[in-house]
């Protein structure tokens, strides 16, 4: 496996497979790797010849208040990890390998602009995250040039966006999704899980408690409507699904950021749901 710093040897290394007529995968990661960046690995692994991982804690993508000073970074163990899962290449730039050019205390230039896709869930809680997600994401994609990213469902927000993104601007490449990978209580494996006090890692699974009685209660809805109108199956989202259970969070003391029901791949609040139609009801 090789370990490299540089835009250069990623180019170099990846244009060499490439000659070779080889496939490559992408994960990008911010490290502390788990269970869940090794699910996608796993997938990167059966769609290509070729693995590539980057491990990156991106500043631009933290708010003033976030957590970039403190945000994990276990290098060894990560690279570890890689090695036993039969990825090819790490990269692990410094801040000013990505952004060599950016003067400390001026807005750059030029950045991304998101319509309505971050209006709501994290792009309302996380002012400018996803601009910031998307920069490194296209600067990634530029340096790698994967024909395929692997991406996961725990961070759906940013799945559409950056597929969004690959999509309009014509990246010749292919977005795949992995499932969100959970603890056996139900809690998603996060890097940042490790923040938990015991106690609030004992209530965490209630996140996921509360998106699965949401959907119950939508799909209960359907039920009866079948019962009570076969023709049309489009039914009225009841708000209160939602608001009785962030209610029910916010008693435990959660700290909701919101839980909500959305269209895709627009992200806006659901009103209806239709039969054969995406929505994703997301929590924080
Ligand atoms: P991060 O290192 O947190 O930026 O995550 C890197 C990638 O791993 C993103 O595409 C995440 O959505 C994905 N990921 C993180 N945790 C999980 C999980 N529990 N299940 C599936 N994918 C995950």
């Amino acid at each position: 496996m090789k370990h490299v710093k540089t835009k250069h040897e990623v180019r170099a290394t990846v244009s060499g497979w490439k000659a070779e007529g080889k496939k490559v995968a992408f994960v990008p990661t911010m490290g502390a790797l788990h269970q869940g960046h090794l699910a996608l690995i796993n997938k990167a692994r059966a769609l290509a010849d070729h693995v590539v991982v980057s491990v990156f804690v991106n500043p631009t993508q933290f708010g003033p208040e976030e957590d970039f000073d403190k945000y994990p970074r276990p290098l060894e163990h990560d690279l570890d990890k890689c090695r036993k899962e039969g990825v090819s290449l790490v990269f692990v730039p410094e801040r000013s390998e990505m952004y060599g050019r950016e003067q400390p205390g001026k807005r750059p230039l030029l950045t991304f602009s998101i319509n309505r896709m971050n209006e709501h869930l994290c792009g309302n809680t996380r002012k400018g995250h996803f601009e910031g997600v998307l920069q490194v994401v296209c600067k990634l994609l530029n340096i790698v040039q994967p024909d395929f990213m692997i991406l996961g469902q725990k961070d759906i927000q940013q799945y559409f966006i950056i597929r969004q993104m690959a999509e309009e601007f014509d990246f010749p490449v292919e977005v795949k999704i992995v499932p969100t990978q959970r603890d056996k209580d139900g809690l998603a494996l996060s890097s940042r899980n490790v923040y938990l006090s015991k106690e609030d890692r004992a209530m965490a699974p209630m996140l996921f408690d509360a998106i699965q009685k949401v959907s119950r209660r939508l799909m209960e809805g359907f039920a009866d409507d079948e019962i009570n109108d076969g023709e049309d199956q489009t039914i009225e989202v009841d708000s209160l699904i939602l608001s009785k259970e962030s209610e029910r969070l916010r008693e435990n003391g959660f700290n909701v950021d919101y839980l909500s029901l959305v269209t895709t791949p627009d992200l806006q609040p659901a009103e209806t749901i239709q039969p054969g139609r995406l929505y994703v009801i997301a929590v924080a």
